[in-house]
């Protein structure tokens, strides 16, 4: 008796499916690479060939120079020998994809990274049904609940307005989060100019040059002190406490990440206002994704993978944990 999915190769440095010759997310450069998205974790430069979105693909060339991309459509099939791949939005960044294989009968869907709560850059998550499931876990513990965007938003904006002396400083990750941080303060009805840190250009002109409109951005390298006085101020975590940050205006310093969640997270990163704004799933979202698709198993990459399974478990969901490497996500 063949078992599900035994068409699938968890590696830890990345799925491999024989019938295809393919890896999905390969952390090695391979001969041919199918990539759910662009954070660094998932897409590396260096294979022979990557099948992905345009966006994507756009986003591996401003990290990696230009790609042997071979563009996919949201919902195009495309044929790897006997198996049929399908890209379909996952709500994680822009351009993210879920990949949906099929093969003997089998459907099964590898979802990268995703969340299921709105997000004004990118296309939503789209359920699929399918046979295996395979997950991430990121913030798979009944302690993660992220809270509602707007109040998060709202607590920075209010921060910006009790303090106009200062400025507010958000640590924000390069690809994805920055840009819907951007987004959601413009939706709020924050229209002033909003700066950033050099290493954010790129990837905010991409987000603008698909379509997603960021409002008035500014670099804080032709600035001066005087213009970022009672501004927004939008940089990479690591700049947070670099001297960088000592050109700016007494700052207030914020970041925005799932794991702000983590008290002792925000205390060692020196944050004062800690924002939860997570662009993966939280537990809710886990749980009610898998009751939604109802997949007859589902498999567990990364993450806190052992709740999840033990959750499965007791709603008589045949899960396992895979062996694939667990790398300190850039995206949270
Ligand atoms: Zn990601
Ligand atoms: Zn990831």
């Amino acid at each position: 008796m063949t078992k599900l999915g035994d068409w699938i190769e968890p590696h830890p440095h990345g799925i491999y499916i024989p019938a295809a010759d393919a890896w999905i997310d390969p952390s090695r450069p391979s001969p041919r690479a199918l990539v759910t998205h662009g954070h660094a974790d998932h897409a590396r430069g260096g294979h022979g060939a990557v099948w992905a979105t345009r966006a994507t693909l756009a986003i591996m060339d401003v990290r990696y120079g230009p790609q042997p991309g071979q563009p996919v459509d949201y919902g195009e099939r495309v044929d790897f020998g006997a198996v049929t791949a399908r890209f379909v939005p996952a709500g994680h960044v822009l351009g993210s994809a879920q990949i949906v294989l099929e093969h003997r009968g089998e459907t099964v869907v590898i979802s990268g990274d995703y969340k299921r709560r709105p997000d004004p850059t990118c296309a939503p998550f789209e359920p699929v049904k399918c046979d295996v499931f395979i997950t991430e876990a990121t913030f798979g513990l009944p302690v993660f609940r992220h809270p509602a965007t707007g109040g998060e938003i709202d607590k920075l904006l209010r921060a910006l307005h009790a303090n106009p002396d200062r400025c507010v400083l958000v640590g924000a990750y390069a690809l994805g989060k920055a840009q819907r941080l951007i987004r959601e303060l413009r939706d709020r009805g924050h229209d002033a100019p909003i700066y950033l840190h050099g290493a954010m250009e790129k990837l905010c002109a991409l987000y603008v040059a698909h379509g997603v409109d960021l409002g008035d951005l500014r670099t804080v390298a032709g600035a001066d002190k005087a213009d970022l006085t009672g501004k927004i101020i939008v940089a990479p975590p690591s700049a947070l406490t670099d001297v960088w940050s000592r050109r700016l205006p007494d700052p207030i310093t914020a970041m925005a990440s799932g794991w702000m969640r983590v008290r002792q997270r925000a205390v060692q990163r020196g944050v004062e206002l800690p924002l939860i704004l997570s662009d993966h799933a939280d537990w809710d979202e886990l749980t009610a994704t898998l009751i939604e698709i109802a997949p007859k198993e589902v498999w567990v990459t990364h993450g806190r993978d052992d709740a999840l399974v033990h959750w499965c478990m007791t709603r008589q969901i045949k899960a396992r944990a895979l062996a694939v490497t667990v790398y300190e996500d850039e995206d949270d």
